[in-house]
């Protein structure tokens, strides 16, 4: 890392600005175009294979991550995608937590199924299932930690050293965490993956993927990047640069709601569990305290009574909307566990009555006492 950006706020305002290059424009401009003329070669050629604006994004974001280099791609699950393919080779196995993010799953389950991988799902809390699940054609354990569904976590260095001890190759989606909190290639993880559609990007305005890793890496994965066709669009980059710059300050006010509201919930005559890393009642707290640095916005909690019960509940909250995704500026609250059977919950991982919610940047106290009116109705 260069010496001028020693931390994490001096990257995400600064590192590569270059005003001289962009005639003194304090904002890079958003380099639209998709070729570059070759007869005054300044490294470009097309869009689909580097963009100048598109390199800024991720010069900060290696930065962010203490990795060698970054590439972006057009959306979360194309990076997920695309790494995956650079370390899968056909009758491959890999390993992966039960509540890994769905496309995640369908994809490693489902649709790599045609070319002969299979996938052992577990609950990724134990090494020693973890060890227990590695075949011979164990080419790739996948993580997600926190899982942004139940916020169970794996311990990333334990589980790097096994899968070098085999030869296995690791992959982490570090989406929860942001690379704030969170920098997994130092506990010897191979590749960092992260749907910039959340905190990166913080807005729920855009929809895209970065993945980082050592140097050599990424120089094999740009290929998947070249042939699937997934590199991010410049004005989307232009985008996700003026997301990051803000990142710190975001993250703080995310972590201090979300912290405020777990709190309270965790409290709560009305609430049976709450699934927030940061919690000392989290049954894994010690291991989060290993490996994070702090915590986001999104966590999970279970209030008491029926399912009819919790859905008037949420219907009437009045400032948090029922919308999928997480990690911008609005609250929201999703429903994962309502109407699950005792049987649905055992199988899934996912608590009966489970909510999640997205905590914003509005004010905490508006946000307390819409939820503390809720709760009294249930
Ligand atoms: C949203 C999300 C993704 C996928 O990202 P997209 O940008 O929507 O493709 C992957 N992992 C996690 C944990 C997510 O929340």
């Amino acid at each position: 890392m260069n010496d001028n950006f020693k931390t994490k706020e001096d990257i995400c305002a600064h590192l590569g600005d270059d005003y001289a290059r962009f005639l003194g424009a304090i904002v890079p401009p958003i380099f639209q175009t998709s070729i570059f003329t070759l007869s005054d070669n300044q490294g470009y050629a097309y869009t689909r294979g580097a963009n100048p604006t598109t390199e800024i994004a991720e010069k900060k974001i290696a930065a962010l991550e203490e990795g060698e280099e970054a590439r972006c791609f057009s959306s979360g699950m194309a990076a997920i995608s695309a790494s995956i393919m650079r370390v899968l080779s056909k009758d491959g196995h890999v390993i992966c937590p039960l509540n890994a993010y769905h496309p995640t799953r369908v994809f490693l389950s489902e649709y790599l199924q045609r070319f002969g991988v299979e996938t052992t799902f577990v609950s990724g809390t134990s090494i020693e299932e973890i060890e227990q699940a590695i075949r011979p054609n164990t080419q790739l354990i996948f993580l997600e930690s926190p899982v942004s569904y139940v916020f169970t976590m794996q311990d990333m260095g334990a589980i790097a050293e096994l899968a070098k001890a085999h030869g296995i190759k690791t992959i982490i989606d570090n989406t929860w965490a942001t690379p704030l909190y969170q920098n997994p290639l130092a506990f010897g993880i191979d590749i960092v993956v992260h749907s910039a559609s959340k905190y990166l990007g913080g807005h729920s305005d855009i929809v895209a993927g970065v993945a980082i890793a050592s140097k050599q890496m990424i120089a094999e994965l740009t290929q998947e990047r070249l042939l699937y066709g997934a590199c991010m669009d410049p004005h989307q980059s232009w985008l996700l640069l003026r997301g990051l710059r803000t990142l710190p300050v975001r993250m703080r006010q995310h972590q201090e709601n979300a912290m405020k509201i777990a709190t309270y919930l965790d409290q709560h005559p009305k609430v049976t569990q709450v699934l927030h890393p940061g919690l000392p009642s989290h049954p894994q707290y010690e291991l989060g305290r290993k490996q994070l640095t702090g915590y986001t916005g999104l966590f999970g909690f279970c209030p008491t009574g029926s399912a009819d019960a919790i859905m008037e509940m949420v219907n009437g909250l009045r400032h948090f909307t029922n919308a999928p995704s997480w990690g911008g500026f609005e609250s929201l609250v999703t429903t994962p566990g309502v109407g699950m059977t005792g049987d649905q919950s055992k199988l899934t991982g996912i608590p009966q009555g489970l909510l999640r919610v997205s905590i914003g940047l509005e004010n905490v106290d508006t946000l307390l006492e819409d939820l503390e009116h809720g709760l009294s109705k249930i």
